[in-house]
């Protein structure tokens, strides 16, 4: 993990936009079980429309659970369950007869890994993310998606000229950006990403995060991260999330970024955002 301390991102061009047509997610009261194992408390948070939330917390707290929770990933796990409430705009995800098909195409995930099709090539690879989501569209409407996405996913002016290649053949940071830009392709409402700059390279981090930071604003974005430098950097609003022996995970703590790590309120929080355990 990186404890350089790099300047602040940016702001997009977009970053004081209102954040007008653009959905929020919020949870109420989720808890999580593997079998009997339970792994989330009541978790509740909003996650407004347009910002960026991190969310912190040592190993084994609950975060990756709680992101799949929101996109319905959880229950392709075997022995999965759950309870509460998950709104996307309103909207409860887990609502009888809902799609998780149709959750996944406007919840989107990028993953610690970059987990490109190495094979395919660049252009392929962005627009499997409509063919997954069973989206059609036309050839030239295609080549403007794929232009359109990897502009926003920062790596169009690097790949430009060698769309044909395979995406295996990108260094690991752009291989991010180009599952950034394959997420994007299906225009999500939410972006979550889990731990998206753990395997990279600092100057690769700082490419996704100065990614992360033109986003901002366009749509809304949960990241969940072990860099507390990264927190502070690209999140407007941050949970901490902590979990004990015998008891599972919760927030201890969440409001606007600035307030967990310079006023926190909880000594847990002060002890973590301070490396001290
Ligand atoms: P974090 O992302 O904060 O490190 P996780 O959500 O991965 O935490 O894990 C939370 C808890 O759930 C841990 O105790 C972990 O061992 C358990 N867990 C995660 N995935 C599974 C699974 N597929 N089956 C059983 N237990 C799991
Ligand atoms: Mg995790």
């Amino acid at each position: 993990e990186t404890t350089l301390t790099l300047p602040p991102v940016p702001s997009g061009a977009f970053a004081d936009a209102p954040a007008e047509g653009l959905a929020g997610l919020e949870t109420r009261d989720v808890s999580a079980w593997f079998g009997s194992h339970k792994v989330l408390e009541r978790v509740s948070l909003g996650m407004a429309a347009g910002e960026v939330t991190a969310l912190i917390g040592p190993s084994g707290c609950g975060k990756s659970t709680y992101l799949r929770i929101l996109n319905r990933m959880h229950e392709m796990v075997r022995g999965a369950a759950l309870a509460g409430e998950v709104l996307l705009d309103g909207d409860d995800v887990y609502r009888p007869g809902r799609r998780p098909a149709e959750v996944r195409r406007r919840i989107g995930m990028v993953f610690q890994r970059p987990n490109p099709f190495p094979a395919m090539s660049i252009q392929d690879n962005v627009a499997s993310g409509l063919k997954l989501a069973g989206i059609k569209v036309g050839k030239e409407e295609r080549e403007h998606l794929v232009e359109s996405s990897l502009r926003r996913a920062g790596l169009w002016d690097e790949v430009a000229t060698r769309l044909h290649t395979p995406g295996g053949s990108l260094s690991g940071g752009q291989q991010q950006r180009l599952c950034i830009a394959r997420s994007l392709a299906v225009s999500p409402d939410i972006l979550l990403m889990d731990e998206p700059c753990s395997a990279l390279d600092p100057t690769s981090t700082r490419r996704v995060e100065e990614t992360i930071a033109e986003l901002r604003g366009r749509l809304t974005i949960v990241i969940v991260t072990h860099n507390m430098q990264q927190a502070q950097r690209v999140s407007q609003s941050c949970a901490f999330f902590l979990a004990t022996h015998d008891t599972p995970g919760r927030i201890v703590e969440a409001g606007p970024t600035e307030q967990l790590f310079g006023s926190p309120r909880d000594q847990r929080t002060a002890d973590y955002v301070n490396g001290r355990f």
